[in-house]
């Protein structure tokens, strides 16, 4: 299965693909997590993103295609993935229609702005792997401590208030016609994020069942 989940900031597409990864055994790309990974090395690519993610603004198209074009060359996607925050813009969704890479579904995580910043305020991230928590929906077993690494949680520069509302009118401008683009070619999935993460798996796994083996 080849999938892009979308979904608003903090819809929780993180912890989703997390899980469609586990039960389907395919990698899970982020390009966030990648993108934060080369400006914790400050890498070339990572001083080029920096000043985007914290203005809360996307990444420029070329920079991103590069990242997802050599990611999806590599031997790991050959039984599938799952793309967590790529394509956010038309330019590259047809950027990624030229590699040639058959989706077969993408999976739009539904939530109301007003949930959003109400939950961005409270995600925490693990600084070593990049789990996701929340203090009060998805808290992890010990205080500021990943569950699976047992590294030191933070909270994301841009989830601080003023960004977040940039990073939702940004993905409302750019990122949202992007259901019309993949309901056009009619494998557009949309799902209701729930209060709780479990439900909304259930959701998530229910509209995935028709692609299981
Ligand atoms: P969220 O979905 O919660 O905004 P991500 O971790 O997916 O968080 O992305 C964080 C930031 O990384 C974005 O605000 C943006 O600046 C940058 N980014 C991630 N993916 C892309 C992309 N496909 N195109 C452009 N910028 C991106
Ligand atoms: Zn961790």
């Amino acid at each position: 299965m080849n999938l892009i989940l979308m979904g608003a900031p903090g819809a929780g597409k993180g912890t989703q693909s997390a899980k469609i990864a586990e039960k389907w055994n395919i990698p899970a790309v982020s390009t966030g997590d990648m993108l934060r990974a080369a400006v914790k090395e400050g890498t070339e690519l990572g001083k080029a993103a920096k000043s985007f993610m914290d203005a809360g603004q996307l990444v420029p198209d070329e920079v991103v295609i590069g990242i997802i074009k050599d990611y999806l060359s590599s031997d790991k996607c050959t039984n599938g993935f799952i793309l967590d925050g790529f394509p956010r813009s038309i330019p590259q969704a047809e950027a990624l229609d030229a590699m040639g890479v058959k989706i077969d579904a993408a999976l739009s995580l539904e939530v109301a702005d007003e949930k959003i910043v109400e939950r961005m305020s409270g995600r925490r991230i693990c600084s070593s792997c990049g789990a996701s928590y929340h203090v009060v929906y998805n808290p992890p077993k010990q205080a500021d401590v990943c569950n699976v690494c047992a590294s030191a949680l933070y909270t994301r520069a841009d989830d601080a208030a003023e960004t977040v509302l940039n990073r939702l009118s940004t993905y409302h401008a750019i990122t949202e016609p992007l259901k019309d683009y993949y309901a056009a070619k009619g494998i557009l999935i949309c799902v209701d994020g729930q209060e709780d993460v479990e439900d909304t798996t259930a959701c998530v796994m229910k509209a995935l069942s028709k692609f299981e083996a």
